[in-house]
């Protein structure tokens, strides 16, 4: 089976990617920037056997998510498993978040899920299966200050997980999302020291969350023995968020 994560050169797209080749997944790494670390990536992830090849493309414009996924299609068949991950911030309180960082973050984190999803989503049904895992956030759950953007994203990614759940559901088709809390990536390597030390108070678990256990996660609705959990939000997030 084929798998298709987007925005996997770095970070918890990484460590999504392997782990999804390490359960005997085929793997199209997307990436927009990050040639090199795409290739390296794609390098460890056929020593595990399996087939992978990285794809350019900057999801967050619709003609290049369906070039991507022409590309895919013709060189490595059907997706099976869609994991919307490509993400970016541009923080700044309300009143001075500029329309273009507002614009830029619903673009990349929102919009180019429902690209990738549209464009799966008639081969996915032909095949009456498929998984769509998109990554929102907590603070998609509880709002963030100084993220109104991004916050806003992140709670409209678990909207669209909920209606192609909802619409989807008699296809053989799941989607879920994963809301992780703090995790150690180049994201949250650029706050200040004393911004990480006030969110480490509030995580019960007491520590900054591994790329590597978001993934796990994932590869829990990826499964093909998932079948019966759909619309779901998982967070991975040290306790920070429960109720
Ligand atoms: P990261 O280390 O900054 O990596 C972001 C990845 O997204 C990179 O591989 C980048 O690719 C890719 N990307 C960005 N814009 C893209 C575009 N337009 N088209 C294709 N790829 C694009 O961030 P991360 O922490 O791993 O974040 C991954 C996801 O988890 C995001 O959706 C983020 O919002 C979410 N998340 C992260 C945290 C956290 O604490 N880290 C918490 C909650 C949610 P290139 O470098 O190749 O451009």
């Amino acid at each position: 089976m084929l798998a298709l994560v987007t925005g996997a050169s770095k970070g918890i797209g990484r460590a999504i990617a392997l782990e999804l080749a390490r359960n005997n997944f085929d793997v199209a790494v997307n990436y927009n920037h990050s040639m090199e670390a795409a290739e390296a990536l794609c390098n460890e992830i056929r020593q595990l056997n399996v087939k992978c090849e990285i794809f350019r493309a900057d999801v967050s414009i619709q003609e290049e998510a369906a070039k991507m996924f022409g590309e895919i299609k013709a060189s490595m068949g059907n997706i099976s498993v869609l994991v919307n991950n490509a993400g970016i911030t541009k923080d700044g309180l309300l009143l001075r978040m500029k329309p273009e960082n507002w614009l830029a973050v619903i673009n990349t984190n929102l919009n180019a899920a429902f690209y990738c999803t549209q464009l799966a989503i008639k081969d996915m049904s032909k095949a009456r299966y498929g998984r769509i895992i998109n990554i929102s956030s907590v603070v998609g759950l509880i709002g963030n200050a100084g993220q109104c953007n991004y916050s806003a994203s992140k709670a409209g990614i678990i909207g669209l997980t909920k209606s192609v759940a909802r619409e989807y559901a008699g296809y053989g088709i799941t989607a879920n999302a994963i809301a992780p809390g703090f995790i150690d990536t180049g994201m949250t390597d650029i706050l200040k020291q004393e911004v990480k030390e006030s969110i480490l108070k509030n995580i019960p678990v007491g520590r900054i969350g591994k790329p590597e256990e978001v993934a796990r996660a994932v590869m829990f609705f990826a499964d093909e023995k998932s079948a019966y959990i759909t619309g779901q939000v998982l967070a991975v997030d040290g306790g920070m968020t429960m109720v």
